[in-house]
């Protein structure tokens, strides 16, 4: 297990343990254990890091893009107060799961919060016993 798998799995929205077990119960509601292997993951508190990370990543792709059309093609108001705001509001709906998916998936893989004992026994049970 390496932190890209965990993430990956965190991306895909599956539980970072098995990869199987869906992480949301809801949208952005975090199971309190994977349905599939038992794994609890109550213990997250990505709090509101993904919804920071969702407005940073949409600000970079978006802002050059807006900027390119805005200065070479130069579309009509209408369109553009049409336009990038539903660019923007797919995007970070788009976003906000996978991302904090990953987040709590690397809390997870770190042995953060109250993820601490089951690293641990990853550990114990990765060296034997
Ligand atoms: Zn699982």
């Amino acid at each position: 297990m390496s932190a890209g798998q965990a993430l990956w799995r965190g991306l895909r929205g599956r539980c970072p343990a098995c990869g199987e077990g869906r992480m949301f119960r809801a949208f952005l509601k975090v199971a309190d254990q994977c349905p599939r292997c038992g794994e609890e993951l109550h213990h997250h508190r990505a709090d509101d890091f993904p919804a920071y990370l969702v407005i940073i990543i949409t600000g970079h792709i978006l802002v050059p893009i807006v900027l390119a059309v805005e200065t070479h093609i130069a579309p009509a108001i209408w369109i553009s107060m049409t336009l990038w705001p539903a660019v923007a509001l797919a995007m970070t709906l788009g976003l906000l799961q996978p991302v904090k998916g990953a987040v709590v998936a690397i809390q997870w893989y770190g042995g953060m919060h109250g993820f601490e004992a089951a690293k641990k026994a990853r550990a114990q049970a990765a060296h034997g016993g």
